[in-house]
């Protein structure tokens, strides 16, 4: 007897920063058995590597012209996923101050987001069982027609409590501090003209301030569960 195919599942989360939506991706990713992509480290992979080569981030003429330089590659495996630029791991510096405080003009630049929007959208078509892919336009720019679709948001005050958290030593500010400092990303990030932060209106919003870990983890692989169960 033919085994049934299987149809890939792609998973889309949204969300700022603070909604605990990495963690919800790995996790949920490695339950379902799914590929995982974390589309914020490939903007901050592009980030370094302008900080890196001298280019002016505050340019957007600079950072367009720059773009198709870098290649940018990622490992979608949700127990080890991998952040490469021109073949160098850049997975600790990707994540420094420098690069978190000039990501939000780098990803604003038009040819940045199609560069990166194409690359995103070969890395899911030839994920073998599906992929989780999470950032800030999957749900309504990168992939309008992913199979599950979910939106975590979160208080200002929790999100900047979880944030401060993850960060240790010299870079860890104080709440007041961390919390302007997300909400100033969020809004550049939402205020964009390039496919800007937002809910797609077929998303499932999922307000994750009084939930643990867990609980969303459960939450949004029952919603995969649905999701395989309509489609058989
Ligand atoms: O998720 P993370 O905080 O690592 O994302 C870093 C930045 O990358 C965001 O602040 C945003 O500017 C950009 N980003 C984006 N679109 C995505 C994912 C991230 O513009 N899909």
């Amino acid at each position: 007897m033919a085994a049934t195919p299987v149809t890939p599942v792609i998973v889309a989360i949204d969300g700022p920063s603070g909604t605990g939506k990495s963690s919800t991706s790995k996790a949920v990713a490695e339950r379902a058995g799914l590929g995982y992509l974390d589309t914020g480290a490939q903007y901050r992979a592009m980030t370094w590597w302008m900080l890196s080569n001298g280019i002016d981030v505050q340019d957007p003429a600079a950072v367009a012209a720059a773009a198709a330089k870098p290649v940018i590659a990622s490992g979608t495996d949700p127990g080890a996923p991998t952040i490469t630029v021109d073949g160098t791991d850049v997975s600790v510096p990707i994540r420094g101050q420098a690069v978190t405080s000039a990501v939000s003009a780098v990803s604003a630049v038009p040819e940045v987001r199609a560069l990166i929007t194409e690359l995103q959208r070969t890395i899911a078509a030839e994920a073998p069982g599906g992929i989780v892919v999470e950032g800030r336009d999957i749900g309504t720019t990168v992939l309008p027609g992913a199979d599950v679709k979910v939106f975590l948001t979160a208080s200002p005050e929790v999100r900047a409590a979880r944030r401060s958290a993850e960060l240790t030593g010299q870079e860890a500010a104080g709440l007041a501090a961390t919390r302007e400092a997300l909400a100033r990303r969020d809004a550049a990030d939402s205020g964009r003209k390039a496919s800007p932060l937002a809910k797609a209106e077929d998303a499932v919003e999922v307000d994750t301030s009084d939930l643990t870990l867990p609980q969303v983890i459960e939450c949004v692989v029952t919603l995969i569960e649905d999701h395989t169960r309509r489609a058989r």
